[in-house]
């Protein structure tokens, strides 16, 4: 394309940044590289930005506003995309979600998991779901009390729609990398002592464009990065809320 402003030719370069950025991580933790998948996070970009990211043989994305899954769903009629919901959910949004995504990152309460339970039962369809586990104290982040895990995931099983595979978690936001890396830290543990209680969770879906190597330094199976692939995200004010 001539036109500048479809000229997406960046993107392919900070893929491969990214992904080599991730391979020096696993390597400096003494991870294969193999472990450690990448999610590519297209929210506030349009459909455009997702088929030259499709270019690159990406088909799988994160999203955190549902409304944004239809629309671009919409205008990507008959592509292969995975939409994979990573932002804070509204149970009325449950509909869009049964027919649209193949996976939820952010389940953080029952009422939740039967909104999507009964709207996957009229679809026919099963999804796979990680639980958005709170491992920071700042107001503005979601997800369930740590302690209230055991008991969510043990009542979880009686929900045949949903398929849970592991665990979520956002770092505090901080310049401290010891107050990041803490966040993570604890996530895995929560993980490995549900293991520990037959709980099947290997995937831990946690580090972000600006901390992944610690979440990798720390267990990450999965990182989401938007602002390293894509550029900087410009929000505008008259976005729905989700
Ligand atoms: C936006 C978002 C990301 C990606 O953030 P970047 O800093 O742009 O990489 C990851 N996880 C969640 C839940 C997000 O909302």
């Amino acid at each position: 394309m001539t036109d500048s402003s479809n000229d997406f030719s960046y993107l392919a370069a900070n893929w491969v940044s990214v992904r080599e950025r991730v391979d020096d991580a696993c390597r400096s933790a003494g991870r294969d590289p193999g472990e450690v998948s990448i999610l590519p996070v297209s929210k506030t970009f349009g459909p455009e930005m997702v088929r030259a990211a499709m270019a690159l043989g990406l088909h799988r994305f994160g999203e955190n506003k549902v409304q944004e899954i239809r629309s671009k769903s919409e205008a990507l009629a008959g592509e292969d995309i995975a939409w994979v919901v990573i932002g804070h959910l509204q149970t009325n949004k449950a509909k869009d979600v049964a027919r649209l995504a193949s996976e939820v990152q952010s389940l953080d309460r029952l009422e939740l998991a039967d909104a999507l339970q009964r709207r996957l039962e009229i679809e026919s369809r099963t999804i796979d779901v990680l639980i958005e586990v709170k491992t920071s104290p700042e107001e503005s982040k979601h997800g369930l009390a740590p302690d209230g895990l055991p008991a969510f995931l043990d009542a979880l099983r009686g929900y045949d729609r949903l398929r849970v595979r592991g665990l979520m978690t956002l770092a505090v936001q901080s310049e401290d990398p010891a107050a990041v890396r803490a966040c993570f830290h604890q996530l895995r543990l929560l993980r490995d002592a549900e293991q520990g209680r037959g709980h099947d969770l290997p995937r831990l879906s946690m580090g972000m464009s600006g901390d992944f190597p610690l979440a990798i330094a720390e267990g990450a199976t999965e990182i989401r990065v938007g602002t390293a692939i894509f550029g900087v995200r410009h929000v505008s004010k008259h976005t729905v809320p989700n």
